[in-house]
């Protein structure tokens, strides 16, 4: 008989069984009889998990006797490694296998061959189906495969009459009720528990047996049409990396979803009688299985990819479409996701969003900014996160040791608490500097501001006490709209922003869209095919072609910026030009305001980001016009080492603190010098503390950090001074130590200057 026909007989006798009046163990029985009956084996049991241990409760061909007494711990004998290891077994000699233990009470002592496979609920054992034959041969896998078809069907019955218990079927059953600490690449520093939420939530699937097989068929034929023509979408998109799928997984996901095999195997899962959403997660569970007998990494990524694919294919055929923001966050969570865009961070509710655990990610990637900026702990490149954490667990996020704790003991949540509460009080000695002005040790006044992005950015000026706001990245607004933001609402929110600032002075960037910032409104013709978005059509570009969308958002803050000062900064320019017709578009909305006799703003300053290298060739063109400055570390040095600052695999590659960005900042900073130019910087960069120490070393007077920098920047510069700290640098950059970061180290250690 074939595998589809074994198991289609048998799910039409056990849906018999199922619908039947009889007591859950009666039904038990029956389902033991039924599949050694249509698989000729002459031992067919079943074990599930009680109280933490594996107990027979079922059986034909051991002794009765044996039931409800043979008991196994998981991990134990042949039986309790398949729960363990949620794997199945297959063996002519079970006594072979060296967790073979002889349990006398069954009479099993006759059988030779052996083959049991996990009865999985919510990705954990909650039981064992084992078949044993008295010939020594190893099971056929089209009888393993029913067998393993069987055991999810026997997986929502005994969960339906509540035969295991509901905390091992929930998840805390005893395979994965160890602590475990994964590592990660600290994106943002922070403390933070919570339970596992995934962003792209598993799907639970309710009905495992189909009543009707054609209709299935007809609900998969339907899904694998949508789930295409997403991936086509997607393909389509001008920047492909909202989700952090880059190319090379957009190419797999083309593969997988027009892979015959795929489908076929799926179509043949449902011919056995299986519910569309099972025959997904059958075929699924069955490649997870090969995969894991290769050791192949570059397999393995491909593996990741077709999970997301199959889980994105439950997702369409089950209708449970929306990411786990859409349904709320109930209690204090950290997130789960391979990646993020910056639009899909913001939709969660930051009073319960307490930390973020990412599978990729890269330091100066927009969503990492914008966590920072809600003051959330990320921890990144965690490999497999979505794998060895299970939605519902409970973590403890250490991002400044770049761990996390999965499942901690007791013991270990105390003791984290206790660094918590320290990390608090160190939180509020920096509040308390709130009203200190950062002098550095030998009286300079350095200024230090704070980023922002949205309206709800504004109460951290007044309780960082930061100088102002010197970057605020007005397409924050249009991320976390739905739509493009009309001209009256853009208004409001920098009236608003202007209003909580008071006296202290805002930079407002105009809109830097595209990168990893794409909208799925706003797409350009020119933006359609760019191959690499970073260096594409984007910011500046774009809004200089989309005049009509920089001509509102320059109507909308002259309005709001009536009667104080307007600082306006231009994003990715890249030659004197773009700037000139930047400003010819403010200019122009200024004449027009004028003849309306409106209220004008008291004074505009117009100022420029240097992100792109080309411009430092050209300050000498430039600083006649501007008033100011803004060098933003984190695109500068994608384009100084030619490394995308969204690739998590060049994460860690580039150092900010090299010879070859320090020395590029120098020469912007003597450019300027006797210009009167402000000269910030606005990058990531400037709100580390080591960082930070560098560039006062290279006469950088103006940081516009994060928030949460605010104070520990400020305590650093009291402590610095800037001609000694000046001559260090100029040495260094002069003849490079091997490790510039580890020169800065040392110096700042004999001086007791704490750089962490
Ligand atoms: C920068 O590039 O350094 C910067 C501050 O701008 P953004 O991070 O928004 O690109
Ligand atoms: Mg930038």
């Amino acid at each position: 008989m074939s595998a589809v026909a074994a198991a289609r007989s048998i799910l039409t006798q056990l849906h018999e069984v199922m619908a039947s009046r009889l007591h859950p163990q009666g039904k038990l029985n029956q389902v033991v009889e039924i599949i050694g009956e249509t698989l000729d084996s002459e031992v067919c049991s079943i074990y599930l998990l009680r109280e933490g241990v594996l107990e027979l409760f079922a059986t034909r061909g051991l002794n009765q006797s044996a039931v409800h007494v043979t008991r196994m711990g998981v991990g134990e004998g042949l039986t309790g490694t398949i729960a363990a290891n949620v794997e199945t077994l297959n063996l002519a000699q079970a006594t072979a296998h060296p967790e073979f233990q002889y349990r006398p009470e069954t009479g099993e002592e006759k059988f030779h061959s052996f083959a049991g496979v996990p009865i999985v609920r919510r990705e954990r054992a909650v039981g064992v189906l084992t078949v044993q034959h008295v010939d020594p041969r190893r099971y056929e896998e089209v009888e393993i495969e029913a067998l393993q078809t069987v055991a999810m069907v026997l997986a929502e019955m005994i969960d339906n009459a509540g035969l295991v218990d509901a905390e091992d079927a929930l998840g805390s059953g005893a395979a994965f009720s160890e602590p475990d600490t994964l590592e990660g690449l600290t994106l943002v520093k922070g403390l933070a528990s919570g339970v596992a939420v995934f962003h792209q939530p598993r799907i639970n699937i309710e009905h495992i047996v189909a009543e009707d097989i054609e209709a299935e068929r007809q609900r998969v034929y339907l899904a694998f049409d949508k789930m295409r023509e997403q991936i086509e979408q997607m393909a389509n998109q001008a920047e492909f990396g909202v989700d952090g799928e880059h190319e090379a997984v957009l190419e797999t996901y083309k593969m997988f979803a027009y892979d015959e095999g795929w489908s076929r195997r799926i179509n043949e899962a449902i011919d056995s009688g299986l519910t569309a959403e099972a025959a997904i997660e059958r075929v699924q569970q069955r490649t997870r299985m090969r995969m894991r007998e290769i050791d192949d990494p570059l397999l393995a990524d491909r593996m990741h990819d077709l999970e997301d694919l199959a889980n994105r294919l439950l997702r369409i055929v089950s209708g449970q479409v929306g990411t786990a923001a859409s349904m709320g966050l109930r209690e204090d969570a950290i997130l789960i996701a391979r990646n993020l865009g910056p639009a899909e961070l913001l939709e969660y509710d930051k009073r319960r969003l307490k930390g973020v655990i990412l599978e990729e990610g890269s330091l100066t990637a927009h969503v990492v900014i914008v966590a920072r900026a809600m003051g959330v702990p990320v921890l990144g490149r965690v490999r497999n996160a979505r794998t060895l954490i299970r939605e519902g667990n409970q973590l403890l996020l250490d991002a400044d040791r770049g761990m996390v704790t999965v499942r901690p003991s007791p013991s270990l949540i105390e003791a984290f608490e206790m660094r918590s509460a320290k990390n608090r009080e160190r939180q509020a000695a920096y509040a308390k500097l709130r009203e200190v002005e950062p002098f550095s040790r030998c009286g300079t006044r350095i200024t230090v501001m704070m980023n922002a992005g949205l309206r709800d950015d504004m109460p951290n000026l007044n309780l960082t006490g930061a100088d102002g706001i010197g970057l605020f990245r007005t397409e924050f607004q249009f991320l976390v709209s739905a739509a493009m933001p009309q001209r009256e609402r853009q208004t409001r929110l920098y009236r608003d922003v202007l209003e909580a600032a008071g006296d202290r002075p805002v930079v407002f960037r105009t809109v830097d869209i595209g990168g990893d910032k794409s909208l799925p409104y706003l797409r350009s013709e020119n933006s359609e095919n760019d191959e690499n978005p970073a260096m594409g059509w984007r910011a500046l570009r774009l809004a200089l072609e989309r005049e009509g969308l920089l001509k509102s958002q320059a109507r909308a803050l002259l309005e709001a910026a009536a009667g104080h000062t307007l600082n306006v900064m231009f994003p990715m320019v890249s030659e004197p030009w773009e700037f000139e017709a930047a400003r010819a578009v403010f200019e122009g909305q200024l004449a027009f305001l004028k003849k309306q006799k409106r209220k004008l703003p008291n004074q505009i300053r117009y100022g420029v980001m240097l992100e792109v290298p080309a411009l430092a060739e050209q300050l000498d063109i430039l600083l006649p016009r501007i008033s100011f400055l803004s060098i933003g570390t984190n695109d500068l040095t994608q384009f100084l080492f030619a490394a995308d600052r969204a690739n998590p695999k060049l994460a860690e590659r580039y150092d900010w603190v090299s010879p070859a960005i320090l020395r590029f900042i120098r020469r912007v900073v003597v450019a300027t010098a006797g210009h009167p130019v402000d000269v910030t910087v606005c990058g990531e960069m400037g709100g580390r503390r080591l960082e930070a120490l560098a560039l006062l070393g290279l006469g950088i007077r103006r940081l516009s950090i994060t928030p949460a920098g605010v104070g520990p920047i400020k305590e650093l510069v009291r402590k610095v001074d800037l001609e000694e700290i000046g001559e260090a640098m100029n040495g260094w950059l002069a003849s490079p130590p091997p490790s510039l970061r580890k020169a800065l180290e040392d110096w700042a250690t004999e001086r007791g200057i704490e750089l962490d």
